[in-house]
């Protein structure tokens, strides 16, 4: 017995055929979930230079690796494939119960080839999976997407699905569980581009642990140390609302129009304690005891009426800070929209912003915008921008390919303006102010995302944010451990103050291998999985050149920023440098043949051509 159930179920699209295969035993151990998995599977399976549009893209869906169990916090599941933002490997992580529902019916994961002649779906249900008719559902949004699943197949029938903007192919497109979304990197655009509308489940029971006891009182320790802790209480009452005082009103590291400012003004508007006023009930991911999910509900005002889970801080950052507004009610009622037209809501603020920046200076018009007048803060057009985007229509339809794209189109000196990585949009840390970031951002294989690399250490002053130099440990640690965690499908808020060892004899007696046991041993498979990320990127042409920020973070001092006022990133090279000189990467940013060796992944010396020794 053990939570894997050594499964993976292949579906293809194009043939209708569906097949399950056996997860080799060294994939398991070398690999260990979701993130993991799905990086060794589309390196080996995907070839270099493909369309990630076109049939031969395959999304990969990885159950919890302890989901179905009574271990807490431990339900997040993955996505990943070719990213159709970056054209690099991509990857996101979704709370709900759509992982533990998955491993349930008997799957640690499955990998989806081809593409449906028409819109379709996949429901899987006793160990089987079926290719079924989506024209009804087509064109709905994820909500409803997810009812008409549960009238067809039952109301316990869980599902992942995507919205209009992932059938309209926006770059950004999410996945929706439940009210949870895998939202960044485009992989609901990918399962848009293969007519795939939804993968429904219907599976109950639950999961056996290799040592049932064991696990039983190990969870119980676990439950009781996380009781204890102060910071994940918070989360229970406000969810990750409380960053936006601490993050912005105090810190000055939220950035503020378009990322040129460090300071919200009315930021008290939308703390905490203003968005609980429009709480109604708590909402918890599968079996989740700390339940950080806010449902609220705008009282007054336009949006009155509107109901969402959220928003949590990015959200605040994404349809506050970025675009200078304070009006909480739109910030509720604008992630209600991203969430149900399934688009991602960090790029969604930021290339709201990116057009407000290019309207203040003139490089578009109202006319341009579909008559929007695009000023800072006007939420009244920031709604039905929302709609345009998820819909695909008039500039939504430019501004959907994202913010790097859409300047390449605009031309007119507009990549200035565009703040992305790798054609990712930028999240809610300002990399002047936390430099930790700046260097997270700048190295990450998937393009600047807040959750590849936190810097916890800068961003609570346990190490100074403003130095220059000393980042490259600090974020090799954080990435490895983001690693470990997106494959062990641990959530870092339901798991704040996690004791490590007692997570690791919890991983043991789940799966019964001794080695998750160590450390060390699963610091070493953190890595594997970072440096496979980043041979899939080398293979698909990336280098050292993608590994940077935009030009506004080096050349243009922060403004009213309390202590990080007149900051750039004056030493990129140098925090670049150190990052790989830490992972085991030559200064072009390929990982050495050496370090290849040491973590099992001589097959990809020669892959690589710089990696030849
Ligand atoms: S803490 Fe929040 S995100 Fe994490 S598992 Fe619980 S409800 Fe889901």
């Amino acid at each position: 017995m053990s939570t894997y159930t050594g499964k993976l179920l292949r579906v293809n699209l194009t043939t209708g055929a569906t097949a399950v295969e056996s997860i080799p035993e060294q994939v398991v151990r070398d690999f260990m979930g979701p993130r993991g998995f799905g990086i060794k599977y589309l390196y080996d399976e995907l070839k270099p230079g493909i369309d990630p549009l076109g049939p031969e893209n395959k999304l990969f869906l990885g159950a919890s690796m302890l989901g179905g169990t009574f271990g807490q916090g431990f339900a997040k599941w993955g996505v990943a494939c070719k990213g159709p933002a970056t054209g690099g490997f991509a990857k996101a992580v979704c709370g709900g119960d759509f992982g533990a529902r998955l491993k349930i019916a008997g799957f640690d994961a499955i990998i989806i080839e081809g593409k449906a002649e028409k819109p379709s779906y996949i429901h899987i249900e006793g160990g089987k999976a079926q290719i079924l008719d989506a024209a009804e559902l087509w064109g709905l949004d994820t909500e409803e997407t997810q009812d008409r699943l549960r009238q067809r197949h039952g109301p316990k029938t869980v599902a992942a699905c995507i919205g209009p903007a992932g059938e309209k192919l926006a770059k950004y497109a999410a996945i929706v569980n439940d009210r949870r979304t895998a939202s960044r990197c485009g992989t609901g655009t990918v399962m848009g581009s293969k007519n795939l509308k939804a993968v429904a489940v219907n599976a109950i029971g639950v999961i056996i642990p290799h040592e049932p006891q064991t696990f039983k009182r190990l969870s119980r320790e676990l439950v009781e140390s996380l009781k204890a802790n102060q910071s994940r209480m918070g989360l229970t009452e406000f969810g990750t609302t409380t960053s936006m005082k601490k993050y912005s009103g105090e810190r000055h590291m939220t950035p503020v129009r378009n990322f040129r400012e460090g300071t919200l003004e009315g930021v008290e508007r939308i703390t905490h304690t203003e968005f609980n006023k429009f709480k109604i009930k708590d909402y918890g991911c599968y079996g989740c005891m700390t339940r950080c999910g806010k449902v609220r509900k705008v009282t007054e005002g336009p949006y009155a009426g509107i109901v969402t889970e959220g928003p949590e801080y990015e959200g605040i950052f994404a349809l506050g800070a970025v675009i200078y507004n304070t009006d909480p009610g739109f910030i509720i009622a604008g992630e209600a929209l991203c969430d149900l037209y399934g688009i991602d809501i960090i790029s969604t603020g930021v290339c709201i912003a990116f057009a407000c920046e290019l309207f203040e200076r003139g490089i578009i018009s109202a006319k341009d915008a579909d008559g929007l007048e695009l000023t800072w803060g006007n939420h009244a057009a920031f709604y039905p921008l929302i709609e345009k985007i998820g819909k695909r229509e008039g500039i939504g339809e430019l501004l959907g390919e994202g913010v790097k794209r859409a300047a390449e189109q605009i031309g007119q000196g507009a990549e200035r303006y565009a703040m992305n990585v790798k054609g990712i949009e930028m999240p809610g840390y300002e990399p002047r102010a936390v430099k930790g970031y700046a260097l997270s951002y700048a190295v990450a294989n998937i393009g600047s995302t807040h959750m590849w690399a936190r810097p916890f250490s800068d961003l609570d002053y346990r190490t100074d944010p403003l130095a220059d130099e000393g980042k490259g440990e600090l974020v090799l640690l954080e990435a490895t451990r983001q690693a470990i965690g997106d494959c062990i499908t641990e959530c870092v808020f339901g798991n704040r103050g996690l004791n490590l060892e007692l997570r690791n004899q919890l991983l043991v007696a789940a799966t019964g291998i001794e080695e998750f046991g160590d450390q060390a041993y699963l610091d070493e498979a953190g890595q594997r999985i970072l440096c496979l990320e980043r041979a899939f990127n080398i293979r698909e042409g990336f280098s050292r050149k993608d590994d940077t920020l935009p030009s506004r973070f080096r050349t243009e001092p922060l403004l009213n920023a309390g202590p990080a006022t007149g900051q750039t990133v004056r030493n990129l090279d140098g925090l670049i440098d150190e990052y790989y000189d830490a992972a085991g990467y030559a200064r072009n940013g390929i990982p050495t043949p050496q370090r290849l060796k040491e973590l099992g992944l001589e097959y990809v010396i020669g892959e690589i051509p710089a990696s030849l020794p």
